[in-house]
């Protein structure tokens, strides 16, 4: 990436961490994936009982595996057994210390935007956990809500189905089928394994301190 590209990413990121700020969301701004895995762990303390949504970005900035690592409490659904199990683990999940996940997108205003199809995530992110902190990739940051909404319908929702095969229309033709007919928030497919179902916009914490974004001047997830 060249500088004056560099620079207007960090200008972004700034704007936004700043009104993230005066929603009363604490905000970080990360050099790196390793940078923002310090940060995450500069935020939990040893033995907390923490978990997470399912998210790609977790996976490649490294934070998944600071939360394998042996320190924590971790509710991992990835050991559960069988379906009973990893609904015990979403339960248990409300009453954990802290939740990590990514956003959907986050805009220069400062409010966080996130699409659920099982909602575990989104109900965690609401309520529940003592501390949410969300790790966000710089290609996240968008600059409205309208412009949140459309980037889940283009390049978030349709690579996820896809990841976790669901038989929808967006995993054959790449965009959801709801842009056809204008696009608004709540429209979409009729499918069995539609994975957009509850659309959240967070936009002010009366909890304040609860939720952290750490924003990463890196390119993570969809
Ligand atoms: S509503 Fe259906 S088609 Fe549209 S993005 Fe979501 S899963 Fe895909």
């Amino acid at each position: 990436m060249n500088e004056i590209m560099k620079r207007t990413i960090e200008r972004k990121l700034e704007r936004t961490a700043e009104n993230l700020r005066k929603n009363n969301i604490d905000a970080y701004i990360a050099e790196d994936c390793a940078d923002a895995v310090k940060i995450t762990e500069s935020l939990m303390k040893e033995n907390d009982t923490i978990s997470c949504g399912g998210s790609v970005t977790l996976a490649e900035s490294g934070v998944l595996e600071l939360m394998k690592s042996g320190k924590y409490n971790f509710l991992d659904r990835s050991q559960a057994s069988d379906r009973e199990s990893v609904e015990d683990i979403y339960r248990r999940t409300f009453t954990a210390d802290v939740f990590l996940t990514s956003a959907n997108a986050v805009t220069e205003n400062g409010e966080l935007y996130n699409v659920d199809g099982n909602s575990n995530r989104v109900a965690a992110i609401l309520y529940g956990p003592k501390s949410v902190i969300f790790i966000v990739g710089c290609n996240k940051v968008v600059r409205t809500v309208d412009d949140a909404v459309k980037r889940v319908k283009t390049c978030a929702a349709p690579p996820n189905a896809d990841r976790l095969n669901c038989n929808t229309p967006c995993t054959v033709t790449g965009e959801c089928v709801s842009l056809k007919a204008g696009g608004d928030m709540p429209s979409g497919c009729r499918s069995e394994g539609r994975i957009c179902c509850n659309y959240v916009v967070s936009a002010w914490q009366r909890n304040k301190g609860r939720m952290k974004v750490i924003l990463v001047k890196e390119s993570l997830g969809f």
